[in-house]
């Protein structure tokens, strides 16, 4: 582990990785390497919780392809020294900013999108110019073990690396310095990670979870609501970061909006077979979900079976902000749903809870938009959908308080691995006398109008 921070180290210091089509060869060879072992890649991530090709492809692979391109097509314009203004106080200098890459980085993957999750970082970090130790979730052992093997025999290790583990790898791993850490997974683990982070004082990405709320107005589109919702909240089994967690419905459309909810999961047929549906990745996190329903509050679903890790697609009712479903970011295949009659106290409520991942509101009110936007601090989120907005490359991408430090995607994935230098670059010709010794009333006025120019 060590020598390869270091030999990493070595090569960075060597500038290399600052060429520009030195990282548009390395975006190639990823490109190259996903693109020419889908097959494989599509066969252990079905083996690990039987994802389909049809959602990998959608919710991982196309994402990746997408970032690349991205990165492609920009990275000369995001890579430029860009000028800004000089003040009067400078006079004569120019002023600019050079962006320049932070080093030998450190990416954590999460395991519920295991290629997407732990590469689109490396995308970023590579397109910036910096060099990457990945260390993917060991939780889909054959996904973490494709990427070790495919990454490892194509790419120089001093350039980017894929190290196997868990806890102990990382933990080891954590304890070496690296210019940055970019890390996604629970909040649990992310203060392990910040607190390790701080020994180096070295800078961070945090993408964790948390719950995030789902707002059904009484002038939505109740339909379209339902149609969106189910095929966000069902996806990867509802094990997604941003998927709704819970569902805020109005009181006067609640009944409407079941009746709807339970049409659409049957219509659709959330089934391994139908390749639709995925497992829960372990029996850990089966037991966990399968406690968090209560027979009584079952609207719609409920059935399980463990040796399939299968649990079907659930509508709990009747649900109140103090049962164990409300405690913790749910992270599976089950949506609460509780009614409100008075938008305040619903959002009073949903503040109670850390600031989520992301928040979705299904309305056709401009007033209500704008009411829960402007209320409700959030990552990032859709009006009248759900999940869709990681898709789009011009939102960065992250929570805020509990749910993350920093964004990524696009340009801000850019931003989040470069650092900016601020440079005032000034001729020897002129140099006005006035912040000299000795000190009179005259040089402080011309200082004051000076400095009052900017
Ligand atoms: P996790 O925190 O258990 O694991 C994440 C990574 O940390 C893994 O690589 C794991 O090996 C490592 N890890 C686990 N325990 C550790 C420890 N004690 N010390 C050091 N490293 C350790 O998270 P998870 O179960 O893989 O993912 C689920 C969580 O991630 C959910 O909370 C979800 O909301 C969040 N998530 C967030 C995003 C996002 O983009 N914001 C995306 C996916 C998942």
């Amino acid at each position: 582990m060590k020598q390869i921070i270091e030999d990493q180290k070595s090569f960075f210091n060597t500038h290399t990785t600052k060429n520009i089509d030195f990282r548009i060869k390395q975006l190639d060879a990823l490109q190259a390497v996903l693109k020419d072992n889908e097959s494989l890649l599509n066969e252990a991530i079905y083996t690990d919780f039987k994802k389909s090709e049809f959602d990998t492809y959608v919710s991982e692979l196309a994402l990746l392809y997408n970032d690349i391109k991205e990165a492609k097509r920009n990275i000369k314009k995001w890579s430029r020294k860009k000028r800004v203004s000089t003040n009067l106080l400078n006079f004569p200098a120019s002023s600019y900013i050079i962006p320049e890459p932070l080093g030998v980085c450190l990416v954590i993957g999460a395991w519920n999108y295991p290629y997407q999750l732990s590469l689109a970082p490396v995308v970023a970090a590579l397109a910036a110019g910096n060099t990457v130790v990945l260390k993917p979730s060991e939780l889909p052992s054959k996904t973490s073990e494709v990427m070790a093997k495919l990454i490892n025999e194509n790419f120089d290790p001093k350039v980017f690396k894929v190290i196997e583990g868990g806890v102990s790898e990382t933990t080891e791993l954590l304890k070496q310095d690296f210019d940055k850490i970019f890390f996604t997974g629970s909040t649990k683990v992310g203060k392990i990670v910040y607190k390790a982070a701080a020994e180096n004082l070295t800078p961070v990405t945090l993408e964790m979870g948390g719950k995030s709320p789902a707002f059904v107005t009484e002038d939505c589109n109740l339909k379209m609501t339902v149609k969106r919702m189910m095929w966000a909240k069902f996806l990867n089994a509802g094990q997604t970061c941003i998927a709704p967690d819970y569902v805020m419905v109005h009181e006067k459309v609640k009944e409407k909006f079941l009746e709807l909810v339970k049409n659409e999961i049957e219509e659709e047929h959330f089934k391994f077979e139908n390749h639709n549906y995925v497992q829960i990745i372990n029996d850990d996190n089966f037991d966990r979900l399968a406690a968090m329903i209560k027979p009584e509050q079952v609207y719609f679903g409920g059935n399980t079976d463990i040796k399939a890790r299968y649990i079907q697609p659930t509508i709990l009712q009747n649900v109140s902000f103090s049962d164990s479903v409300m405690q913790e970011e749910i992270f599976g295949p089950i949506l609460p749903v509780i009614a409100y009659t008075n938008l305040d106290k619903a959002i009073t409520e949903v503040r109670k809870f850390p600031k989520p991942l992301s928040c979705y509101v299904f309305t056709d009110d401009k007033k209500t938009k704008q009411k829960i936007l402007n209320e409700v601090s959030f990552g990032g989120g859709a009006i009248n959908d759900a999940v869709m907005h990681i898709s789009n490359p011009n939102l960065p991408f992250g929570g805020v308080g509990q749910s993350g430090i920093g964004n990524y995607h696009g340009k801000a994935g850019f931003d989040c691995f470069t650092h900016y230098k601020s440079i005032l670059d000034k001729p020897t010709w002129l140099e006005l006398p006035i912040k000299y010794y000795p000190h009179t009333n005259q040089k402080l006025k011309w200082i004051k109008r000076l400095m009052s120019f900017q």
